[in-house]
C-alpha cells in the first residue's frame, strides 16, 4: 500500500518512505491511499488475543513492506515490561455504560508511549529498507508529553539523535523535570520563550529550511520527525481503539457489532484522528467525542465549519491540549473531501489569515460523526472531585476534560455505551488534581506526588518516584529565532 500527500495525492511514497520523512515535501501528511477493512469475524479474532496480538494484526494491514515477524519482534520490545500493567491498555469500567481506556501504563505515564515506544522500532527498521546511509536526528516539539515519550523512546537508540524543544513557561513542573532528567547519550532538551505554537512552528519552519537540510546532509545527518504528524505515531494509535472494543464486547457490556462511542480529550487531533481510521476501518465506532479545553477552536469549528486560531492563546491545566493548531485536523479533512487541492488551500489560508472555512457537505459528514464540546478548569476541577468522591476514581486534568464533555453529550444520548480515553496518570498532574481535591497544592510539583499518593492511597508510578533526586541534565532556554542554531549545535 502506497501513502500520498494530503496536499498532493500524486506524490507517492510507500510506508517505510512515508516514516522515515515525516512530512511531505510540499509541508502536507501522508495519509494511506485505502482504508484496510476490518470485517466483524476479523474483531471477534482479536476479542481472542491480547495486545500484542491485537497489534501485529492491525498495524500489518498497512505495512505490506513489513513482515509479521518483524512487527512482533518490534511489538513485543514496544509492550513489554516497560509498562505496569500486562494488558498494556487496560480498561477501567466505572459503571456499565462506561469504560475508562488507561493509556499510561508506560514508561513515561501519558498516552504517548502508546505510539513512541513502537515509533523507534517502526523508523529504524524503514530507514534500512530505505537504503538511507545517513544518521537520523528526530526533532520534536512538545506541549509537554510528547517529548518525554520520544526521550524514552529513542535514548540510546543507535544511529539516531533526538533534540526536544519545549515551551518554556507552558509544561507542568513534573513534565519539565522528566524532560531535564533524561538519560541517553544521544538526547538533547531546550526550552523556548514562547508558547506550544510557537515551537511547532519553530520546527516546521526549521524541516522546511532547504539549506539547513544541505548543511546537515553533507555531515551525514538527517531530519525527521516525532510528532504526531508522522505516520508511524499514528498507525500504533489505532490499535487500541480496536483493543477498548473487544474488552467492552468481552466484558459482557455490549454485544458483538453493537455500536461503542469514544470520547478523546484533543489536542493536536492525532489521538481522535486514530479512532477516525478505526471507525473507516469498519470498527463499530458510533460518535466520535472530541473534548477541548478552553482552547476550544476544534469545538467552534464543529459547530460552525470555520477553523480560526485568531484568538487568544490560554494556558490551562490540561496543559496538553493547550493547542491552537490541530495539525492531525489535516488528515481528516482529506479523508472526507478526498481533494488535495482543497486541503492545500485550506492549510495555505491558515497560514496567511489564520482561518478556513468547509463546506456544508464537509460539515454535515462532521456532524453525522463528531460531538465537540469543551470544559473550563473550574469544570475540570469539579468533575475530578465529583468522580473521586462518587466513584473512588481518580482521573487526571485531560481525562476529567473528556469526562465533563461526556456528561454533556449524555443529555442527548444519555444510554451510549462509551470509552473515555484515559491519556494521563493523575500523577503527572498532581498540583493541579491536589487542587481539585480541595488539598494545599502550593509546594512544587515534584514535592506533590508523595502528597497525592498519601492523600489518595495511590502507589506513585514507578517512572515517577525520586524525580526530584535525579540530576538535571538540560537546563537551556532558547529564543524562537534561534532555534535552527540549537539543531546545528547539537548535531555539530
Ligand atoms: C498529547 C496529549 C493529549 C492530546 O492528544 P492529541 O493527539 O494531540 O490530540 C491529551 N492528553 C494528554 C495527557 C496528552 O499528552
Amino acid at each position: 500500500m502506497k501513502y500520498f500527500s494530503t496536499r498532493n495525492s500524486s506524490y507517492k511514497v510507500s510506508a517505510a518512505e512515508a516514516i522515515v520523512k515525516g512530512l511531505a515535501p510540499d509541508g502536507g501528511l501522508f495519509v494511506p491511499e485505502s482504508v484496510p477493512q476490518v470485517s466483524l469475524e476479523d474483531i471477534k479474532a482479536l476479542c481472542e488475543m491480547d495486545y500484542r496480538g491485537r497489534a501485529v494484526d492491525i498495524m500489518s494491514r498497512y505495512l505490506e513492506e513489513f513482515d509479521t515477524e518483524e512487527l512482533w519482534s518490534y511489538v513485543n520490545a514496544a509492550y513489554g515490561d516497560n509498562f505496569d500493567d500486562a494488558a498494556i491498555a487496560p480498561m477501567h469500567f466505572t459503571d456499565d455504560n462506561t469504560g475508562v481506556l488507561e493509556l499510561w501504563h508506560g514508561p513515561t505515564c501519558a498516552f504517548k508511549d502508546m505510539a513512541l515506544q513502537m515509533l523507534p522500532h517502526l523508523l529504524t527498521a524503514s530507514l534500512k529498507k530505505c537504503g538511507e546511509k545517513r544518521k537520523v536526528c528526530i526533532l520534536v516539539a512538545t506541549s509537554g508529553d510528547t517529548g518525554k515519550a520520544a526521550l524514552e523512546g529513542f535514548a540510546d537508540v543507535e544511529g539516531t539523535k533526538i533534540l526536544v524543544f519545549y515551551p518554556h513557561n507552558g509544561v507542568s513542573d513534573v513534565q519539565k523535570l522528566q524532560m531535564m532528567t533524561q538519560s541517553g547519550s544521544n538526547v538533547g532538551v531546550s526550552a523556548v520563550y514562547g508558547n506550544f505554537d510557537d515551537a511547532q512552528t519553530g520546527v516546521k519552519n526549521i524541516f522546511a529550511d532547504k539549506e539547513l537540510a544541505e548543511r546537515l546532509s553533507a555531515r551525514g545527518w538527517f531530519l525527521s520527525s516525532a510528532n504526531s504528524i508522522n505516520w508511524g505515531r499514528l498507525l500504533p494509535q489505532i490499535v487500541y481503539y480496536f483493543s477498548a472494543y473487544c474488552d467492552f464486547v468481552n466484558s459482557g457490556r455490549i454485544k458483538m457489532g453493537g455500536v461503542l462511542d469514544f470520547a478523546v480529550p484533543t489536542g493536536n487531533f492525532g489521538n481522535i484522528l486514530a479512532c477516525w481510521y478505526a471507525k473507516k476501518m469498519g470498527l463499530p465506532v458510533g460518535r466520535l467525542i472530541c473534548a477541548s479545553n478552553e482552547n476550544n477552536v476544534l469545538t467552534d469549528f464543529f459547530a460552525c465549519g470555520e477553523y480560526n486560531k485568531n484568538r487568544p492563546f490560554r494556558c490551562t491545566i490540561s496543559p496538553s491540549m493547550d493547542i491552537l493548531v490541530s495539525s492531525n485536523l489535516e488528515r481528516l479533512l482529506y479523508s472526507i473531501s478526498g481533494d488535495d487541492v482543497f486541503v492545500a488551500s485550506c492549510m495555505k489560508s491558515l497560514n496567511t489569515v489564520g482561518s478556513y472555512r468547509v463546506s456544508e457537505e464537509i460539515k454535515s459528514v462532521i456532524a453525522e460523526n463528531f460531538f465537540g464540546g469543551f470544559c473550563t478548569d473550574e469544570e475540570t476541577k469539579e468533575l475530578i472531585r465529583r468522580i473521586y468522591e462518587g466513584k473512588g476514581y481518580l482521573m487526571d486534568t485531560h481525562t476529567a476534560v473528556a469526562c465533563k464533555v461526556v456528561e454533556d453529550y449524555r443529555r442527548v444520548n444519555p444510554t451510549a455505551p462509551t470509552v473515555i480515553v484515559s491519556t494521563a496518570s493523575p500523577f503527572k498532574f498532581c498540583d493541579s488534581v491536589l487542587s481539585a481535591l480541595g488539598e494545599d497544592s502550593s509546594a512544587p510539583g515534584t514535592e506533590l506526588i508523595e502528597k497525592l499518593s498519601e492523600t489518595c492511597g495511590l502507589k506513585v508510578p514507578y517512572p515517577l518516584f525520586g524525580l526530584d533526586k535525579r540530576e538535571k541534565r538540560f537546563e537551556g532556554v532558547c529564543e524562537k529565532e534561534k532555534m535552527t542554531k540549537t539543531v546545528e549545535g547539537f548535531l555539530a
